[in-house]
């Protein structure tokens, strides 16, 4: 399982690293949206652990462009902020789980299992076959790249 941390503070980094490689997690960790936006695009990620303040940026912000973009990674969000409208924004931004600062690892590692054994989580996949793409999340059959549908007992180009 590869993890993708994004967080600001090194002392959390070191901790997360430490517990989740210790539990056979494969971790990369940056400390910035750029350095997350980056990684994001060269690697496939079976989830991603977001801080929300970070030096450039709202983790929320690069959270809602990752769902609009169809990208649906699971995310735990990990941050400092507490209350309830923060806790109910990033959840309504496209993030999975919530976890508020200070954290026990024992929870965070609970919390990721759960989120991997969600189906629509990182077993969502899309199955190609010839020219025909079955994508499980998006509930989308696409042949030769355009989405056909089931109607009337017949598929639609
Ligand atoms: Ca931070």
């Amino acid at each position: 399982m590869r993890v993708l941390l994004v967080e600001d503070s090194e002392s959390i980094t070191d901790y997360i690293c430490i517990c989740l490689k210790s539990e056979g997690y494969v971790v990369d960790s940056v400390g910035s949206l750029a350095g997350a936006k980056a990684a994001l695009a060269i690697t496939s990620f079976d989830i991603v652990i977001l801080d929300l303040g970070l030096p450039d940026g709202d983790g929320l912000d690069m959270l809602k462009e990752m769902r609009a973009q169809g990208n649906t990674v699971p995310v735990l969000v990990l941050t400092a902020r507490h209350n309830l409208n923060e806790r109910v924004q990033g959840l309504n931004s496209g993030a999975d789980d919530y976890m508020p600062k200070p954290f026990a690892v024992e929870e965070l590692t609970a919390r990721l299992r759960a989120l991997l054994r969600r189906p629509d989580g990182s077993l969502g996949v899309v199955i190609t076959a010839g020219n025909v793409d079955f994508n499980s999340n998006a509930r989308e059959v696409r042949v030769n790249g355009k989405i056909i549908k089931y109607q009337d007992a017949k598929w639609v180009f």
